[in-house]
C-alpha cells in the first residue's frame, strides 16, 4: 500500500529535544512535498530522501532515540551508525551519492544503486532541506529579475519566456515569470505535472494545442499582461517546430530533467497518453531509451541555439542540457551561457545566497512574523522587500510553512540571531534555518554554479568539502555532502547545512559561528579566484586570509 508521510505539527516532541525533532520534521516535510512520495522521490528526476522504506523507518526510529550528545550517520539514505560526540556537534551527518572520482559516472552509480548500496540525493532531497516549489521560486524569481535587469529595463512586461519542464524545480518558472510581469510558455510532457502547478496556483492555464498556446501568449505579450501557459507536449519536438515556424520568444531556457537521460528526460515522441510507452521502454530496453533520449536532447539543445541565433536571450538553467547534448555530438552546445555566470556570480562574490527557514510547529503566523522582522531589518533591500510582498500574496503554504530570501555575508548571522531571539521570547515557535546547496561557497559544479570561474577553478571540489567541514566545526545541527546534484553524477560536489533555532543562548553562539563560516567560505573562495567584489568585502570583515609571498 502506498505510504503518504505527513509532517507532525504542534508542540509535542517525539524526540529527546527540538534539534532532533526538527530534523525529523524536515525529513517528513520532504516527503509531504515529494513528487513521487511512494518511491521516496522528492524532486529532480530521482532525488530521494531515504534509500527505501525500511531505511526510512530506521532513520525515524534513530532520530526519536538520539541523545543530545550523539550523532547519527546516514550513508546515501541508509542510517549506518550512531556515535557519541559532543552536545555542540551536529546531530546528523549525511553523505549522499559520493563515488571515488574515477568511478563517478551514471553507469557505475546505477549498478551500485541496483546492488542497494547507494541512492541519488540530488541537493536538498537527500539532505532533508526541501521546502517544496517555493524554495526554488525565489531563486527563479531572482534569476529572471537579474535577466530583466540585464536585458530589458528591469521588467519582463511584454516579454515571452519559453521554457520546458514543470517538475519539482521547473514548476516554479511560470510563477517566477509572472511575478516579473512577463508571459511564460512552458512545455511539459506529463499532464499531471501541469495540473499540479495549476492547482498550486503557479501556472494559469493548461493548453494541449500548440497554435492555441501561441495565440494566447502572443496576445498577452501585446497587451503586456502577465500570463503563464503550460503546453502539453515534448520539448524535443515542440522547440524545433517553434524555430521552424518563426516564433521569436524574448527569453529561452529549460528545466526538463536532462541531467538524467534514463530516469529524467523523456524522448521526443512521448508525451501525455504515450508516457506509459516510455515507461515500458525504460524498463524493457534502457539502452534504447537512453539512445532516443540523447538524440532528443541534442535536437532540443540545437533548437535553443537556433533561437539564440535569431536574437532570443538564451541561458542554461542548470540541468546539464548542454553537457548532454555535447555528449550526443552537438559540438557547439556550450555556445550559450549558464545562468550563474550570466546572473548569479556577482551575488555569490559577496556571500549572497539562499537563506531559508521553516516554522517547525506548522504555524504560518511564525513565518508572517519573521517576514515582518526581515522587512524591518533590511528595509533598503528592494529585491528582498519586493519578494516578501509577492511571496505573501502569491505563495501557498506547502508542507511546513517556510520562507526563503537571499541574504549576504553578515546579514545571515544578523537575521538568524533575530529569529532565535523571537523564539526565545515566545513570539514564535522553533524554527529551522537551512539553505539550498546552490550557494556561494558550498558547491563545485563546472556546468552550473562554478562555470567559467575567473581563475579556471571550475572543477576544484575542495571548497564545498571545506564548507561542510567548517560548518561541522562551527556547530551546525546537520551537515551533508553530496555528489551529482542538479547536473548529474560525477558533475558536481556540494554541501548543505541546518541550524535549529530553539531559542537558547547556546544556539546564539552556534548561529554567530555557522552563519559567518557558511557564507564566509564562499566569499573567501571568490576572493581566492580573484573577484574584486569578494576581495574588497574580505577587507571589511573578520575573515583573515593568510598572506602568501609570491
Ligand atoms: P523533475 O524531474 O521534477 O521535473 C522534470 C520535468 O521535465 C518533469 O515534469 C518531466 O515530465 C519533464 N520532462 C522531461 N523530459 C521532457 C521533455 N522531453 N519534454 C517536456 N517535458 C519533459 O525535475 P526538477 O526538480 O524540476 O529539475 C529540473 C532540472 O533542473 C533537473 O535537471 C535538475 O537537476 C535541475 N535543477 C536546476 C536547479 C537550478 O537552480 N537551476 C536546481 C535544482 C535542479
Amino acid at each position: 500500500m502506498a505510504r503518504h508521510v505527513k509532517v507532525q505539527r504542534g508542540n509535542t516532541l517525539r524526540c529527546k529535544g527540538w534539534k532532533q525533532e526538527a530534523i525529523l520534521r524536515m525529513l517528513e516535510n520532504n516527503l509531504e512535498n515529494a513528487e513521487k512520495p511512494e518511491e521516496l522521490i522528492i524532486y529532480g528526476g530521482t532525488g530521494k530522501a531515504a534509500r527505501n522504506w525500511n531505511c526510512y523507518d530506521a532513520i525515524v526510529d534513530a532520530l526519536k532515540n538520539l541523545g543530545h550528545d550523539e550523532t547519527l550517520i546516514v550513508q546515501s539514505g541508509k542510517p549506518v551508525a550512531i556515535f557519541k560526540t559532543w552536545t555542540t556537534a551536529p546531530r546528523v551527518l549525511i553523505a549522499n551519492s559520493n563515488l571515488v572520482p574515477h568511478w563517478s559516472t551514471w553507469e557505475n552509480f546505477r549498478e551500485l544503486e541496483q546492488l542497494g548500496l547507494t541512492m541519488y540525493g540530488q541537493m536538498t532531497a537527500g539532505s532533508w532541506c526541501y521546502i517544496g516549489t517555493q524554495g526554488i521560486i525565489q531563486g527563479t524569481y531572482e534569476t529572471f529579475a537579474a535577466c530583466a535587469r540585464k536585458h530589458f529595463k528591469s521588467t519582463l512586461q511584454g516579454k515571452i519566456v519559453l521554457t520546458g519542464g514543470l517538475g519539482g524545480m521547473g514548476g516554479a518558472q511560470p510563477l517566477a515569470v509572472t511575478m516579473n510581469q512577463g508571459v511564460c510558455l512552458a512545455v511539459e510532457c506529463d499532464e499531471k505535472h501541469i495540473d499540479r502547478r495549476i492547482n498550486a496556483g503557479f501556472c494559469d492555464k493548461k493548453i494541449k494545442n500548440i497554435d492555441e498556446a501561441l495565440e494566447l501568449v502572443t496576445q498577452a505579450k501585446k497587451e503586456k499582461t502577465p500570463l503563464s501557459v503550460g503546453l502539453l507536449g515534448n520539448c524535443a519536438t515542440i522547440m524545433p517546430r517553434l524555430v521552424k515556424d518563426g516564433f521569436r520568444p524574448d527569453v529561452v531556457t529549460d528545466q526538463t530533467s536532462a541531467h538524467d537521460e534514463l530516469h529524467g528526460y523523456v524522448p521526443a515522441k512521448y508525451y501525455g497518453d504515450t508516457l506509459n510507452e516510455a515507461a515500458a521502454l525504460r524498463k524493457k530496453n534502457p539502452t534504447d531509451y537512453i539512445k532516443q533520449s540523447m538524440f532528443s536532447i541534442k535536437q532540443h539543445c540545437k533548437a535553443l541555439l537556433d533561437f539564440q541565433k535569431k536574437g532570443s536571450v538564451v541561458f542554461d538553467y542548470g540541468n546539464n542540457l548542454r553537457g548532454q547534448a555535447l555528449k550526443a555530438g552537438l559540438t557547439n552546445a556550450f555556445d550559450y551561457q549558464g545562468f550563474v555566470p550570466a546572473y548569479i556570480r556577482p551575488m555569490f562574490c559577496v556571500g549572497r545566497g539562499p537563506f531559508r527557514w521553516l516554522a517547525l510547529t506548522g504555524n504560518p503566523e511564525d513565518i508572517i512574523k519573521t517576514d515582518q522582522a526581515a522587512l524591518k531589518l533590511f528595509p533598503k533591500d528592494g529585491v528582498l522587500t519586493n519578494w516578501i510582498a509577492l511571496a505573501e500574496k502569491h505563495l501557498p503554504w506547502e508542507g511546513l510553512p517556510a520562507r526563503v530570501c537571499w541574504l549576504g555575508y553578515g546579514e545571515r548571522a544578523e537575521f538568524a540571531l533575530l529569529i532565535n531571539k523571537m523564539v526565545r521570547e515566545n513570539e514564535i515557535g522553533p524554527i529551522a534555518i537551512t539553505r539550498d546547496h546552490l550557494d556561494s561557497g558550498s558547491v563545485a559544479s563546472p556546468y552550473r554554479e562554478t562555470e567559467a570561474m575567473r581563475d579556471g577553478s571550475d572543477a576544484i571540489a575542495d571548497w564545498p568539502l571545506l564548507n561542510a567541514l567548517l560548518n561541522c566545526a562551527a556547530g551546525a545541527d546537520s551537515v551533508q555532502i553530496h555528489n551529482g546534484g542538479g547536473v548529474g553524477i560525477g558533475l558536481s560536489t556540494h554541501a548543505g547545512m541546518v541550524v535549529v533555532c530553539d531559542g537558547t543562548k547556546e544556539t546564539d553562539e552556534r548561529i554567530k559561528r555557522v552563519f559567518t563560516t557558511d557564507p564566509g567560505i564562499g566569499v573567501a573562495r571568490h576572493a581566492d579566484a580573484g573577484y574584486k567584489e569578494a576581495i574588497e568585502l574580505v577587507q571589511k570583515t573578520e575573515i583573515r586570509i593568510p598572506m602568501i609571498k609570491n
